[in-house]
């Protein structure tokens, strides 16, 4: 029996993850689950996995919570330090399933204890980018990535050699504007942007698909992920989403991962790497599919992953204010208060207002950047 933590228990990740573990009772022994707010859903979650703790990072929940697992035997907590406190404890696999760079400093809590990372948090290693992969490094923790083109990627790599590899590249589905005019993404609804044609995923990563912010973020992860240079990562159109990604030897060889759009599959493939587990997605049914369709992306309707790029060019402090600034935008444009094509102008504004922070050094000082980044990105919106 193997122990997990879930931050993020919640969402879309966290559902599906529990779902697989739900399969599997003799198999896993749950430790910790975490939310934002959602108290009734965490605590059924809890009381149903037998949590050792439950969590709510915003500690104006934790009465709920206490209440929804009154007798259960599992410990309540809430607020920030719990959640810290929480990601400390030791367990085989720790799943980083939280949205947005709030989910960085319970990963690297657990980062520090030197076990297995499950990361779909990717706003977390956007943000951190070297602090994180030099402090998996010093505490010999192992990184999984639960993305699934960097899952795909992952797969792809082993038993290869990086100074063999000549490209990686990350397909993308393009979202669900992929086809649609500069005036038709102007006039695009928050309502449209969520529903994805492929992916079943939470409301903020729906609109950075349907930005292309979403690949523009993998395209920083993979820079951290898998090292072989920003030249040597491109991003490529397929609508089908069947494709995870490829990498691409020197040879002339180049190995694809293919599977269901169903993020369980990436998600056992981390949670029993190195070995493989069952998972109740459907088989691949390619006669049925029939046509894959791959076309370059379009950087003028989608200038998200040039924004991406020139961030991860510049390095330093660029990437966590490319993903704070998005974050703000987001949630803004999710509320109504700006339109689609806003979002990406905001993050470039942000990345050209003034000089860049200094290069973060430290967690500290990643959230400071993130912190300050997101009061200037307020202001911006208070202006407008
Ligand atoms: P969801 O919005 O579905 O879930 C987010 C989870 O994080 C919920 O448990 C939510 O709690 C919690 N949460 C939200 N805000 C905070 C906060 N400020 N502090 C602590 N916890 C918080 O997101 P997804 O599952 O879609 O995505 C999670 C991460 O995985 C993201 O980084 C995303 O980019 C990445 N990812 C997602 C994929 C997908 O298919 N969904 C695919 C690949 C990567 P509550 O329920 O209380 O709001």
């Amino acid at each position: 029996m193997r122990t997990i933590s879930i931050m993020g228990a919640t969402g879309s990740v966290g559902t599906s993850t529990l779902d697989l573990v739900r399969r599997d009772p003799a198999g896993w022994r749950v430790v910790a689950l975490s939310a934002n707010c959602s108290a009734g859903e965490l605590a059924a979650l809890a009381r149903e996995f037998g949590a050792e703790i439950a969590i709510v990072a915003d500690e104006s929940c934790l009465p709920e919570l206490r209440d929804a697992l009154a007798g259960s035997g599992v410990e309540a907590a809430g607020g920030e330090r719990a959640l810290i406190e929480a990601a400390s404890r030791p367990v085989d696999v720790f799943v980083a399933a939280i949205v947005g760079c709030a989910g960085l400093a319970p990963t690297m809590a657990a980062i520090e204890q030197g076990g297995t990372i499950a990361l779909a948090n990717k706003e977390a290693l956007v943000s951190a980018g070297e602090v994180m992969t030099a402090a998996v490094q010093r505490h010999g923790a192992t990184l999984l990535p639960v993305d699934s083109e960097h899952n795909a990627i992952f797969q792809c790599l082993q038993g290869g050699r990086m100074s063999d590899v000549r490209w990686i590249t990350l397909t993308a589905s393009g979202g669900p504007f992929r086809n649609a005019t500069m005036a038709e993404l102007n006039a695009a609804t928050p309502a449209q942007a969520v529903k994805h044609p492929n992916w079943s995923m939470g409301a903020k990563i729906s609109v950075d698909s349907a930005t292309m912010m979403n690949k523009g973020l993998e395209f920083i992860e993979a820079h951290h992920l898998f090292p072989v240079g920003l030249d040597r990562l491109r991003i490529i159109v397929h609508p089908q989403s069947i494709v995870h990604s490829m990498v691409e030897y020197r040879d002339g060889s180049t190995l694809a991962q293919l599977g269901p759009s169903d993020m369980r599959v990436p998600i056992a493939s981390a949670l029993a790497w190195p070995a493989r587990m069952d998972t109740p997605c459907d088989p691949l049914d390619l006669a049925a599919i029939g046509t894959l369709e791959f076309r370059a992306p379009d950087e003028t309707r989608f200038p998200a992953t040039r924004l991406a790029r020139e961030a991860a060019s510049h390095g330093g402090a660029a990437p966590a204010v490319l993903n704070a600034a998005n974050e703000i935008a987001v949630a803004a444009f999710l509320a109504g208060q700006i339109g689609f094509t806003r979002i990406a102008a905001m993050a470039e504004d942000m990345l050209q207002q003034g000089t860049l922070p200094p290069p973060p050094a430290t967690l500290d000082e990643v959230l400071l950047v993130d912190s300050e980044t997101r009061t200037r990105a307020r202001a911006l919106l208070q202006a407008a």
